[in-house]
């Protein structure tokens, strides 16, 4: 039995649905990453779990009962925002210490509630100063504290590490991991950030447009994307989707051919022989053959991102399409450059190229 159901969630704002029928069920302790692009409804989503917004259709169950019309303070959830909302006059303490009056808390629970959550948090010498003596960083720290220390069933969080410079997320990336264990507690975190939804989630739910494209553990969804929007969504750099040809099937097994770039591939429901499909590559599992033989698809290098252990060539097929590669970061592969390259075996994803369901 799950801990939090969402059934058939749907929102429409005026005339536009900003939600169609959200399924979702999350176990205790999980963590749930929303994930989708701009728009797609993640935020609507989190905002009707928190009671911000009211549910037009569809159930709402945390720990066995049904949330829709309990009132937002009184569902034991706690959300950490984006802009993390403190209150600029407030002390860390008191910011802190806020929700908790109102809670109506004794004074001893309170301050023992403060200083556990400050510790675990590593604020505990910041209690005394305004949000304006802090760095970004520490603000974020406080807004989840204040979350911390109200105990709540279940933690939600809507993009928290978005205004973060790259270090700094990283290290409360870590943190937040680590925070989930030592809690023990339900999470649901929106975010359009990759790496944050790969590290993090025990589940992923890709949104597209008010609907689940797909929901599954962060490596599952990797490998096995449902169809073309996850696979491009999922990974960064994104998969290279070209547009390719079967020229030969063999039980499940089919070749294809994207412009000179030939791999196999099994797949469940083989097409036939000339379908158009979409052919999906990682970056990852390209190789480049650096001395062609005559006869192989060659490339030009538009430009490479040399990040150091890897580079990523933007490449132009001699269609037109644009293919990304990931490169050994040693190679000196550079703009202007030619080269052809290989698919690795057993590592392409074949898509309906007017569906983009995978095949
Ligand atoms: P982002 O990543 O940009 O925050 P999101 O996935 O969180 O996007 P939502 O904020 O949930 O998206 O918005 C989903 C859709 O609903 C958007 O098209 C948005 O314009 C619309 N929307 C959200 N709130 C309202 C509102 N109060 N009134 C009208 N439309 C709204």
């Amino acid at each position: 039995m799950s801990y939090m159901q969402i059934s058939g969630i749907r929102k429409t704002f005026g005339t536009f649905e900003a939600l169609r029928g959200i399924d979702i069920d999350i176990a205790k302790r999980e963590f749930v990453v929303l994930l989708g692009p701009s728009g797609c409804g993640k935020s609507t989503l989190l905002r009707m779990i928190a009671g911000l917004e009211d549910i037009d259709a569809g159930d709402l169950v945390i720990d066995g009962e049904r949330m829709n019309d309990v009132k937002a303070s009184k569902r034991g959830i706690s959300m950490v925002f984006q802009s993390y909302a403190l209150y600029p006059h407030k002390t860390v303490r008191q910011n802190m210490e806020f929700g908790l009056k109102v809670a109506r808390q004794p004074k001893e629970e309170r301050q023992k509630r403060i200083a556990d959550a400050a510790e675990i948090l590593q604020i505990t010498p910041l209690l005394d100063r305004t949000p304006r003596e802090l760095s970004g960083g520490q603000r974020q720290r406080v807004a989840i504290g204040r979350a911390i220390v109200r105990e709540p069933k279940v933690f939600l969080f809507d993009e928290p590490l978005s205004n973060l410079d790259a270090s700094l997320r990283l290290q409360m990336r870590v943190e937040l991991a680590r925070l989930h264990k030592e809690l023990q507690a339900t999470m649901v975190y929106v975010t359009h950030d990759q790496v944050e939804a790969m590290t993090l989630a025990d589940k992923i739910v890709v949104m597209r447009d008010g609907v689940i494209e797909q929901t599954g553990a962060p490596l599952d969804i990797y490998r096995n994307p449902v169809n073309a929007f996850v696979a491009g969504f999922i990974g960064s750099p994104s998969m290279n989707l070209l547009k390719a040809r079967v020229t030969a099937a063999e039980g499940r097994r089919v070749t294809v051919d994207a412009c000179g770039i030939d791999t196999e591939v099994e797949v469940d429901a083989p097409p036939a022989v000339g379908t158009e499909v979409t052919l999906g590559l990682r970056p990852e599992h390209l190789e480049p053959v650096l001395e062609p033989a005559a006869g192989d698809t060659m490339l030009d290098v538009l430009a490479c991102e040399r990040l150091g252990g890897v580079s990523f060539a933007l490449t132009r097929m001699p269609d037109g399409q644009d293919l990304t590669l990931q490169l050994d970061g040693n190679l000196p592969t550079t703009a202007g450059d030619r080269l052809s390259c290989r698919a690795r075996p057993g590592e392409a994803h074949l898509f309906n190229a007017e569906t983009g369901a995978r095949y």
